[in-house]
Protein backbone atom coordinates (compact mmCIF):
# COMPACT_ATOMS: atom_id res chain seq x y z
CA UNK A 1 0.00 0.00 0.00
CA UNK A 2 1.53 3.14 -1.32
CA UNK A 3 -0.88 5.54 0.74
CA UNK A 4 -4.38 4.83 2.96
CA UNK A 5 -6.89 5.43 0.46
CA UNK A 6 -10.07 6.82 1.58
CA UNK A 7 -12.30 5.15 -0.62
CA UNK A 8 -11.27 1.82 -0.12
CA UNK A 9 -11.02 3.34 3.53
CA UNK A 10 -14.94 4.00 3.00
CA UNK A 11 -15.87 0.65 1.37
CA UNK A 12 -14.19 -1.41 3.68
CA UNK A 13 -15.65 0.04 6.93
CA UNK A 14 -19.07 0.38 5.76
CA UNK A 15 -19.51 -2.66 3.01
CA UNK A 16 -19.82 -0.72 0.18
CA UNK A 17 -19.29 2.77 -2.20
CA UNK A 18 -19.97 5.70 0.14
CA UNK A 19 -20.22 9.28 -1.40
CA UNK A 20 -20.12 12.72 0.23
CA UNK A 21 -23.12 14.76 -0.21
CA UNK A 22 -22.34 18.68 0.08
CA UNK A 23 -25.04 20.65 2.32
CA UNK A 24 -24.95 23.89 3.09
CA UNK A 25 -25.56 25.39 6.70
CA UNK A 26 -25.31 29.19 5.35
CA UNK A 27 -22.72 29.38 8.40
CA UNK A 28 -20.04 32.42 7.99
CA UNK A 29 -16.37 31.78 9.89
CA UNK A 30 -15.07 34.20 12.47
CA UNK A 31 -11.77 35.03 10.29
CA UNK A 32 -13.98 37.18 7.70
CA UNK A 33 -16.83 38.53 9.72
CA UNK A 34 -15.15 40.86 12.01
CA UNK A 35 -15.32 39.16 15.21
CA UNK A 36 -11.70 38.37 15.89
CA UNK A 37 -9.27 40.74 17.20
CA UNK A 38 -6.78 41.27 14.53
CA UNK A 39 -3.62 39.82 16.51
CA UNK A 40 -4.26 38.75 20.45
CA UNK A 41 -0.82 37.54 20.84
CA UNK A 42 1.22 40.49 19.14
CA UNK A 43 -1.00 43.00 21.31
CA UNK A 44 -0.51 41.09 24.23
CA UNK A 45 3.54 40.91 24.09
CA UNK A 46 3.85 44.28 22.12
CA UNK A 47 5.26 42.57 18.94
CA UNK A 48 5.97 45.62 16.32
CA UNK A 49 7.42 42.83 13.74
CA UNK A 50 8.19 39.31 13.34
CA UNK A 51 11.37 38.30 11.70
CA UNK A 52 10.81 36.04 8.69
CA UNK A 53 11.34 32.90 9.22
CA UNK A 54 13.12 29.76 7.36
CA UNK A 55 13.52 31.81 4.79
CA UNK A 56 16.64 34.27 4.71
CA UNK A 57 19.03 31.52 6.29
CA UNK A 58 19.91 27.74 5.00
CA UNK A 59 18.49 24.97 7.10
CA UNK A 60 20.82 22.53 8.22
CA UNK A 61 19.66 18.75 7.50
CA UNK A 62 17.31 17.68 10.49
CA UNK A 63 19.20 17.52 13.66
CA UNK A 64 17.63 13.88 14.77
CA UNK A 65 19.13 12.80 11.52
CA UNK A 66 15.39 11.67 9.66
CA UNK A 67 14.78 14.15 7.88
CA UNK A 68 16.93 13.63 4.25
CA UNK A 69 14.68 13.23 2.24
CA UNK A 70 14.02 16.07 -0.68
CA UNK A 71 15.03 19.44 -0.39
CA UNK A 72 13.81 23.04 0.99
CA UNK A 73 11.86 25.55 -1.61
CA UNK A 74 13.93 27.38 -3.81
CA UNK A 75 15.74 30.04 -1.83
CA UNK A 76 16.05 32.99 -4.53
CA UNK A 77 12.27 31.97 -4.93
CA UNK A 78 11.40 32.28 -1.40
CA UNK A 79 13.57 35.06 -0.77
CA UNK A 80 11.78 37.17 -3.13
CA UNK A 81 8.74 36.37 -1.80
CA UNK A 82 9.89 36.67 1.44
CA UNK A 83 10.93 40.43 -0.10
CA UNK A 84 8.23 41.35 -1.77
CA UNK A 85 5.17 40.48 0.27
CA UNK A 86 6.60 40.76 3.50
CA UNK A 87 5.40 36.84 4.03
CA UNK A 88 6.09 36.02 7.70
CA UNK A 89 5.93 39.59 8.69
CA UNK A 90 3.62 41.68 11.34
CA UNK A 91 3.37 44.24 7.90
CA UNK A 92 1.92 41.78 5.55
CA UNK A 93 -0.37 40.33 8.28
CA UNK A 94 -1.82 44.00 8.94
CA UNK A 95 -2.06 44.38 4.97
CA UNK A 96 -3.89 41.88 4.78
CA UNK A 97 -6.68 42.78 6.91
CA UNK A 98 -6.77 46.37 5.75
CA UNK A 99 -7.08 44.74 2.53
CA UNK A 100 -10.92 44.88 2.39
CA UNK A 101 -11.51 47.75 4.78
CA UNK A 102 -12.60 45.09 7.74
CA UNK A 103 -11.47 41.33 7.77
CA UNK A 104 -9.78 39.57 4.77
CA UNK A 105 -10.13 36.06 6.25
CA UNK A 106 -7.20 33.72 4.87
CA UNK A 107 -4.90 35.23 2.46
CA UNK A 108 -6.12 32.17 -0.33
CA UNK A 109 -9.67 32.37 0.60
CA UNK A 110 -12.45 33.53 -1.78
CA UNK A 111 -15.26 35.12 -1.01
CA UNK A 112 -17.78 32.09 -0.71
CA UNK A 113 -14.89 30.05 1.61
CA UNK A 114 -13.94 26.69 1.41
CA UNK A 115 -16.79 24.61 -0.20
CA UNK A 116 -18.53 25.38 -3.74
CA UNK A 117 -20.13 22.41 -4.68
CA UNK A 118 -23.15 22.87 -2.68
CA UNK A 119 -26.94 24.19 -2.75
CA UNK A 120 -28.53 27.25 -1.58
CA UNK A 121 -28.70 27.28 1.73
CA UNK A 122 -32.08 28.65 1.70
CA UNK A 123 -32.95 25.16 0.83
CA UNK A 124 -33.54 23.28 4.33
CA UNK A 125 -30.60 20.81 5.46
CA UNK A 126 -32.99 17.38 4.38
CA UNK A 127 -34.00 19.01 1.11
CA UNK A 128 -30.58 19.56 0.09
CA UNK A 129 -29.65 16.23 1.28
CA UNK A 130 -32.62 14.32 -0.36
CA UNK A 131 -31.76 16.38 -4.03
CA UNK A 132 -28.30 14.86 -3.97
CA UNK A 133 -29.14 11.61 -2.56
CA UNK A 134 -31.22 11.16 -5.52
CA UNK A 135 -29.28 12.57 -7.97
CA UNK A 136 -26.17 10.60 -6.77
CA UNK A 137 -28.31 7.67 -5.79
CA UNK A 138 -29.14 7.40 -9.46
CA UNK A 139 -25.98 8.23 -11.03
CA UNK A 140 -24.06 5.58 -8.97
CA UNK A 141 -26.47 3.55 -7.52
CA UNK A 142 -25.43 4.42 -4.54
CA UNK A 143 -27.25 3.49 -1.07
CA UNK A 144 -25.17 4.75 1.74
CA UNK A 145 -23.83 8.30 2.03
CA UNK A 146 -22.23 11.05 4.00
CA UNK A 147 -23.44 14.29 4.79
CA UNK A 148 -20.74 17.09 4.30
CA UNK A 149 -20.81 20.16 5.73
CA UNK A 150 -18.02 21.93 3.97
CA UNK A 151 -18.08 25.43 3.68
CA UNK A 152 -17.34 28.00 5.36
CA UNK A 153 -17.27 26.74 9.72
CA UNK A 154 -20.23 25.03 10.50
CA UNK A 155 -19.87 24.50 14.06
CA UNK A 156 -19.83 28.73 14.02
CA UNK A 157 -23.41 28.98 14.92
CA UNK A 158 -26.12 29.33 17.54
CA UNK A 159 -25.96 26.11 19.33
CA UNK A 160 -29.44 25.62 18.59
CA UNK A 161 -29.15 25.94 15.24
CA UNK A 162 -26.13 23.93 15.26
CA UNK A 163 -27.66 21.22 17.16
CA UNK A 164 -31.27 21.48 14.77
CA UNK A 165 -28.98 21.07 11.61
CA UNK A 166 -27.07 17.99 12.64
CA UNK A 167 -30.47 16.19 13.70
CA UNK A 168 -32.24 17.12 10.71
CA UNK A 169 -28.98 15.36 8.58
CA UNK A 170 -29.32 11.97 9.68
CA UNK A 171 -31.75 11.02 7.52
CA UNK A 172 -31.85 7.29 5.80
CA UNK A 173 -28.47 6.30 3.89
CA UNK A 174 -26.61 8.84 5.79
CA UNK A 175 -23.84 6.61 7.89
CA UNK A 176 -21.83 9.85 8.63
CA UNK A 177 -21.52 13.38 9.27
CA UNK A 178 -18.66 15.42 8.08
CA UNK A 179 -18.23 18.95 9.64
CA UNK A 180 -15.51 21.37 8.66
CA UNK A 181 -14.44 23.99 11.13
CA UNK A 182 -12.13 26.24 12.08
CA UNK A 183 -10.23 25.00 15.28
CA UNK A 184 -10.97 28.40 17.28
CA UNK A 185 -14.79 27.10 16.96
CA UNK A 186 -14.68 24.01 18.85
CA UNK A 187 -15.85 23.52 21.88
CA UNK A 188 -16.60 21.22 25.07
CA UNK A 189 -20.96 21.95 24.51
CA UNK A 190 -20.56 20.99 20.67
CA UNK A 191 -18.36 18.18 21.11
CA UNK A 192 -20.85 16.65 23.72
CA UNK A 193 -23.80 16.78 21.74
CA UNK A 194 -22.09 15.53 18.52
CA UNK A 195 -20.87 12.59 21.14
CA UNK A 196 -24.66 12.18 22.16
CA UNK A 197 -25.94 12.16 18.39
CA UNK A 198 -23.68 9.76 17.55
CA UNK A 199 -24.69 7.10 20.45
CA UNK A 200 -28.59 7.97 19.31
CA UNK A 201 -28.11 7.76 15.39
CA UNK A 202 -25.94 5.52 15.09
CA UNK A 203 -23.88 8.03 12.18
CA UNK A 204 -20.30 8.27 12.64
CA UNK A 205 -19.00 11.92 13.00
CA UNK A 206 -16.03 12.98 11.61
CA UNK A 207 -14.72 16.94 12.16
CA UNK A 208 -12.48 18.05 9.51
CA UNK A 209 -10.41 20.95 10.79
CA UNK A 210 -8.58 23.33 8.47
CA UNK A 211 -4.78 24.01 9.55
CA UNK A 212 -3.08 24.05 6.65
CA UNK A 213 0.68 24.39 8.42
CA UNK A 214 1.79 23.81 11.89
CA UNK A 215 4.43 26.83 11.75
CA UNK A 216 3.13 29.29 13.90
CA UNK A 217 4.52 32.09 11.48
CA UNK A 218 3.22 30.28 8.60
CA UNK A 219 -0.37 30.48 10.49
CA UNK A 220 0.20 34.40 10.96
CA UNK A 221 1.41 34.68 7.08
CA UNK A 222 -1.84 33.00 5.88
CA UNK A 223 -3.76 35.38 8.48
CA UNK A 224 -5.15 32.27 9.73
CA UNK A 225 -5.72 34.15 12.97
CA UNK A 226 -5.60 31.46 15.17
CA UNK A 227 -2.46 29.12 16.32
CA UNK A 228 -1.10 25.68 16.86
CA UNK A 229 -2.39 25.73 19.85
CA UNK A 230 -6.24 26.42 19.59
CA UNK A 231 -5.77 23.20 16.63
CA UNK A 232 -4.22 20.88 19.47
CA UNK A 233 -6.96 22.01 22.25
CA UNK A 234 -9.59 21.41 19.53
CA UNK A 235 -8.01 17.48 18.63
CA UNK A 236 -7.61 16.65 22.24
CA UNK A 237 -11.29 17.90 22.78
CA UNK A 238 -12.90 16.13 19.78
CA UNK A 239 -10.80 12.28 20.20
CA UNK A 240 -11.83 12.27 24.15
CA UNK A 241 -15.20 13.01 23.37
CA UNK A 242 -14.53 9.18 20.60
CA UNK A 243 -15.16 11.28 17.56
CA UNK A 244 -13.18 11.34 14.74
CA UNK A 245 -10.32 14.48 12.98
CA UNK A 246 -9.72 15.04 9.67
CA UNK A 247 -7.18 17.73 8.93
CA UNK A 248 -6.54 19.91 6.29
CA UNK A 249 -2.86 21.00 5.42
CA UNK A 250 -1.55 22.54 2.32
CA UNK A 251 1.84 20.93 1.32
CA UNK A 252 3.57 24.11 -0.67
CA UNK A 253 3.00 27.18 1.50
CA UNK A 254 6.10 29.18 0.36
CA UNK A 255 6.36 30.13 4.01
CA UNK A 256 6.77 26.70 4.80
CA UNK A 257 9.99 24.44 4.26
CA UNK A 258 10.33 20.83 3.31
CA UNK A 259 10.73 20.74 7.76
CA UNK A 260 7.65 22.52 8.63
CA UNK A 261 5.62 20.09 6.07
CA UNK A 262 7.36 16.79 7.66
CA UNK A 263 6.56 18.12 11.14
CA UNK A 264 2.90 18.62 10.53
CA UNK A 265 3.11 15.30 9.73
CA UNK A 266 4.66 14.36 12.43
CA UNK A 267 2.08 16.50 14.82
CA UNK A 268 -1.16 15.11 13.26
CA UNK A 269 0.16 11.70 14.03
CA UNK A 270 1.64 12.06 17.81
CA UNK A 271 -2.15 13.43 18.25
CA UNK A 272 -4.06 10.40 16.99
CA UNK A 273 -5.49 12.31 13.59
CA UNK A 274 -7.64 9.69 11.93
CA UNK A 275 -7.98 11.17 8.45
CA UNK A 276 -5.67 14.39 6.42
CA UNK A 277 -6.95 16.04 3.15
CA UNK A 278 -3.91 17.44 1.24
CA UNK A 279 -4.36 20.34 -1.01
CA UNK A 280 -1.96 22.75 -3.03
CA UNK A 281 -2.28 26.29 -2.56
CA UNK A 282 -4.36 27.92 -5.44
CA UNK A 283 -4.93 31.55 -6.16
CA UNK A 284 -8.28 32.73 -6.76
CA UNK A 285 -9.55 36.67 -8.15
CA UNK A 286 -10.65 38.76 -5.58
CA UNK A 287 -8.71 37.67 -2.48
CA UNK A 288 -5.04 39.01 -0.94
CA UNK A 289 -2.73 36.20 -2.48
CA UNK A 290 -4.50 36.58 -5.75
CA UNK A 291 -3.76 40.44 -5.90
CA UNK A 292 -0.19 39.92 -4.68
CA UNK A 293 0.34 37.55 -7.85
CA UNK A 294 -1.06 39.99 -10.51
CA UNK A 295 0.91 41.99 -9.38
CA UNK A 296 4.02 39.97 -9.47
CA UNK A 297 4.52 39.84 -6.08
CA UNK A 298 3.67 36.41 -5.19
CA UNK A 299 4.97 33.05 -7.20
CA UNK A 300 3.94 29.48 -6.55
CA UNK A 301 6.62 26.75 -5.73
CA UNK A 302 6.78 24.52 -8.67
CA UNK A 303 4.82 21.09 -8.73
CA UNK A 304 7.97 19.14 -8.29
CA UNK A 305 8.47 20.79 -4.72
CA UNK A 306 4.90 20.43 -4.26
CA UNK A 307 4.88 16.50 -5.25
CA UNK A 308 8.45 16.32 -3.36
CA UNK A 309 6.91 17.52 0.12
CA UNK A 310 3.76 15.77 -0.41
CA UNK A 311 5.83 12.36 -0.77
CA UNK A 312 7.60 13.44 2.46
CA UNK A 313 4.65 14.45 4.17
CA UNK A 314 3.57 10.56 3.38
CA UNK A 315 6.23 9.10 4.34
CA UNK A 316 6.33 10.38 8.47
CA UNK A 317 2.44 9.68 8.42
CA UNK A 318 1.17 7.29 10.58
CA UNK A 319 0.38 4.61 8.50
CA UNK A 320 -3.31 4.23 9.76
CA UNK A 321 -4.26 7.52 9.06
CA UNK A 322 -6.44 7.75 6.10
CA UNK A 323 -5.84 10.06 3.56
CA UNK A 324 -9.00 11.38 2.27
CA UNK A 325 -7.21 13.19 -0.79
CA UNK A 326 -3.73 14.07 -1.92
CA UNK A 327 -4.41 17.26 -4.01
CA UNK A 328 -7.91 19.57 -4.49
CA UNK A 329 -8.86 22.22 -6.85
CA UNK A 330 -9.96 25.28 -6.85
CA UNK A 331 -13.27 26.51 -7.79
CA UNK A 332 -13.89 26.85 -11.15
CA UNK A 333 -13.77 30.23 -13.11
CA UNK A 334 -12.39 32.03 -10.60
CA UNK A 335 -9.35 30.88 -9.89
CA UNK A 336 -5.88 32.75 -11.10
CA UNK A 337 -3.66 29.66 -10.90
CA UNK A 338 -4.14 26.05 -9.84
CA UNK A 339 -2.50 22.79 -9.89
CA UNK A 340 0.29 24.35 -12.53
CA UNK A 341 -2.71 24.31 -15.15
CA UNK A 342 -2.04 20.14 -14.83
CA UNK A 343 -5.37 17.89 -13.78
CA UNK A 344 -5.63 16.88 -10.30
CA UNK A 345 -5.55 12.91 -11.22
CA UNK A 346 -2.66 13.22 -13.28
CA UNK A 347 -0.12 14.99 -10.01
CA UNK A 348 -1.80 12.25 -8.17
CA UNK A 349 -0.95 9.61 -10.59
CA UNK A 350 2.78 11.60 -10.34
CA UNK A 351 2.79 11.25 -6.60
CA UNK A 352 2.09 7.39 -6.53
CA UNK A 353 4.42 7.14 -9.44
CA UNK A 354 7.08 8.91 -7.92
CA UNK A 355 6.48 6.75 -4.49
CA UNK A 356 6.60 3.28 -6.47
CA UNK A 357 9.66 4.38 -8.12
CA UNK A 358 11.38 5.26 -5.29
CA UNK A 359 9.97 2.49 -2.41
CA UNK A 360 8.64 5.42 -0.86
CA UNK A 361 5.34 4.80 0.91
CA UNK A 362 3.31 6.55 4.27
CA UNK A 363 4.60 5.67 7.58
CA UNK A 364 8.13 4.67 6.38
CA UNK A 365 9.40 7.01 8.96
CA UNK A 366 6.77 6.64 11.25
CA UNK A 367 9.39 5.77 13.98
CA UNK A 368 9.79 8.72 16.00
CA UNK A 369 7.16 8.16 18.63
CA UNK A 370 7.15 6.63 22.56
CA UNK A 371 10.72 6.90 23.36
CA UNK A 372 13.01 6.90 20.02
CA UNK A 373 15.65 7.64 21.68
CA UNK A 374 15.27 4.16 24.63
CA UNK A 375 15.50 2.10 22.01
CA UNK A 376 18.80 0.91 21.77
CA UNK A 377 19.02 -0.33 25.64
CA UNK A 378 18.39 -3.40 25.46
CA UNK A 379 16.68 -3.71 29.29
CA UNK A 380 14.76 -7.22 30.04
S1 LIG B 1 -10.28 29.39 4.60
FE1 LIG B 1 -11.79 28.83 6.17
S2 LIG B 1 -10.97 29.75 8.06
FE2 LIG B 1 -9.98 30.82 6.34
S3 LIG B 1 -11.26 32.63 5.97
FE3 LIG B 1 -11.94 30.98 4.56
S4 LIG B 1 -13.65 29.98 5.62
FE4 LIG B 1 -12.49 31.18 7.18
Amino acid sequence: MVYNKFSEYLKKRYGTKVYKLPVSLGTTCPNRDGTLRPDLNAEAVGIAHTPCNNRDVALQPDSNGFGSAGTSADATVDAEICAATGAGTNDHYHDAIADDGACSGCIFCGIEGSGFETLPPENSIREQLEANKRYIGKKYGAEKFIAYFQNYSNTYIAFDRFSKAMNEACIEGIVALYIGTRPDCIDDRRVDFLRQLKEEKGVDIVIELGLQSVNHHTLRWLNRRHGLAEFIDAVLRIKRAGLEVCVHMINDLPADDIYDVIEAAKVLSALGTDQVKCHSLYILENTVLGKAYKEGRFKPLSMEEFIERTVSFLEYLDPDIVVQRLIGRSPTGRSLFCNWYTSWWKIHDMIVEKMVREGRYQGRHFDYLNGRALRHFRDT
